[in-house]
């Protein structure tokens, strides 16, 4: 498949001279190709036909660029850098720790120089929160954004952040190093596109659906490298993380597929990142399974921790203690040296 990215707009002149660079009968077969985004057409080509359509096609003025879906997850192995030097996919694996949810600015900050303090990589702490229920707390907002920024300013540890919307992209890619995106938007194709597309160009953390399969994963993956390449962005700029699923068993607040680990490896060349706190749900079970991650490949985890976790805003029950995090920060440096 060819994503052919115009230039301006989608006048009948340039549709036209499209359809003959494809040798279309007619410009009427290029509509059932247009993206749900403006200016996007994806058409499918054969391996043969490729070559000969692609140089006709940017001969024209109204083609900007033309993106082609073998290349974006595969190629080489991508590393998604953070500001402070901490990369996934080259070395140690990062570790990004924090609260659920960016709680007041004086508890955040606390938190913030606990986690730097116990060896963490990058802080989270979601100010906007897309809940199951429409009754639980749904974060603090752009409040909760600029208390992060005073963490990263106050820590220098980079910010992960949640946007749950297109429309607060400018305001989250204004604070965060990274933007995430959550389990229950992992099917939010034009907020996956649009985060890749972010002149900011912050690297985009997807986290799997509930009940995505990996293949769904890869390809929701697939929306922001797309977005990413459609904006000129250097890199695929997307990392994947495993955060369990919904199986038959309720005994865990979901099952952590560690077996996705490898797996994605194979079928992608993104970092894969694991957060061990939502699939357990129980604090007692996170560091069991961050290890578990860990030891089967993971390029980073995610984790939720908090100073005071039984008196935390939002999942409270899963967070873990700063001394417990310490503990796991000084396992994961041991375990990613086992070959
Ligand atoms: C989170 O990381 O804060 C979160 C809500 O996770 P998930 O989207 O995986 O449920
Ligand atoms: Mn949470």
């Amino acid at each position: 498949m060819l994503l052919i990215c115009l230039r301006e707009g989608e006048s009948s002149a340039a549709m036209g001279r499209i359809a003959r660079a494809l040798e279309l009968p007619d410009e009427s077969r290029l509509q059932r190709w247009r993206w749900h985004e403006p200016g996007l057409l994806c058409v499918g080509v054969s391996a043969e036909e490729k070559e000969s359509v692609l140089e006709r096609l940017l001969a024209l003025d109204e083609v900007e660029r033309v993106l082609s879906s073998e290349s974006s997850c595969r190629g080489e192995r991508q590393v998604v850098a953070l500001p402070n030097g901490a990369s996934f996919g080259a070395g140690l694996p990062p570790v990004i720790a924090g609260p659920c949810s960016v709680e007041d600015r004086s508890r955040t900050l606390e938190i913030a120089h606990a986690v730097k303090e116990a060896g963490a990589d990058a802080f989270r702490g979601g100010a906007f929160k897309a809940r199951t229920s429409p009754y639980s707390f749904g974060g603090p907002g752009e409040e909760g954004l600029e208390v992060l920024s005073l963490a990263r300013e106050e820590t220098g540890l980079p910010i992960v952040t949640e946007a749950i919307e297109a429309e607060q992209l400018d305001l989250v890619a204004r604070h965060a190093d990274v933007i995430q995106i959550g389990s229950r938007n992992m099917h939010n194709y034009s907020l996956l596109f649009r985060a890749g597309c972010h002149p900011a160009g912050k690297p985009v953390l997807l986290k799997r659906g509930l009940a995505a399969t990996l293949d769904e994963l890869v390809l929701a993956a697939e929306y922001v490298v797309l977005g990413r390449r459609h904006a000129g962005h250097q890199g695929a700029g997307a990392l994947l993380c495993e955060r369990g699923i919904r199986t038959f068993d309720t005994n865990l607040r979901f099952t952590l597929d560690v077996g996705a680990i490898p797996v994605l490896q194979e079928m992608t060349d993104l970092p894969v990142v694991v957060d061990p706190s939502h699939a357990a749900g129980a604090r007692r079970y996170v560091p069991a399974l961050l290890r578990a991650a860990v030891a089967a490949g993971a390029e980073g985890v995610i984790v939720e921790a908090h100073t005071e976790p039984d008196c935390a805003l939002c999942d409270g029950v899963q967070s873990i203690e700063i001394e417990t995090l310490e503990r796991l920060v000084r396992q994961v440096r041991l375990l990613s040296e086992l070959d």
